[in-house]
């Protein structure tokens, strides 16, 4: 079973991602838990291009390109084998960040960056995709607060890019209403979590 997790910066992910893998494990089955941009070398050596290297001026094609790379990567590598052994895969991101990021809020175009990412990712989609839904005024705020952050090369961005990141989520959850389960991320993180898992148990 594949789950995903999306939402803008500072939607608590994180946090709630930590203990929806305990209840899980809880309950006897067996997790991965895993990131993306990341999760295996390979992807995690473009992660840090794409968010840790300071002074690069990216192309917007080539960020997409880039995502999508390390997403074939994690997903050959390291998403599929733990699905065919039978363990509930926990992803923090997957495609629909590449839509909402790269597609809607770069102005590549939603439909051109799914066309890469349907490249890379074949058929293989998320059972469930959980949305974060948070206010960017709310997120970043959390950001700022949070010191151990590191930085990372969107947070050059102003709130204007997190209010379109937020908008194409919007567009994009509305078309894919049968896997994703969008929460109220505003609420205080025990409320989020508690949703969350109640989602969460319903599906597995
Ligand atoms: O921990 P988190 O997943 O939020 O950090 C990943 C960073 O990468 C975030 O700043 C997020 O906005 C950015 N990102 C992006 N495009 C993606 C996936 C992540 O800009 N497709
Ligand atoms: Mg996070």
């Amino acid at each position: 079973y594949f789950i995903t997790i999306e939402g803008g910066e500072g939607a608590g992910k994180t946090t709630v991602f930590n203990e929806l893998e305990k209840r899980i494990r809880q309950k006897g089955h067996q997790v991965v838990r895993t990131r993306e941009p990341g999760g295996v070398q390979l992807a995690e050596q473009i992660r840090d291009i794409l968010l840790h290297t300071k002074d690069i001026d990216m192309d917007d094609r080539t960020e997409a390109l880039l995502y999508a790379a390390a997403r074939r990567e994690h997903l050959v590598k390291k998403v599929i084998p733990a699905l065919e052994e039978g363990a509930i895969v926990l992803c923090d991101r997957f495609i629909d960040s590449s839509l909402a990021y790269q597609g809607y809020a770069r102005g590549i175009g939603v439909e051109a960056v799914r066309a890469i990412n349907e490249f890379a990712v074949e058929d293989y989609m998320p059972d469930l995709t959980l949305y974060f839904s948070v206010k960017p005024e709310i997120g970043l705020a959390r950001v700022k607060k949070d010191q151990v952050r590191d930085w990372n090369r969107l947070d050059q961005e102003k709130l204007d890019f997190h209010k379109r990141v937020e908008t194409g989520y919007n567009l994009i959850n509305e078309e894919a209403k049968d896997r994703v389960q969008v929460i109220d991320a505003n609420q205080s993180m025990e409320k989020v979590i508690e949703d969350t898992l109640r989602i969460v148990e319903k599906h597995i």
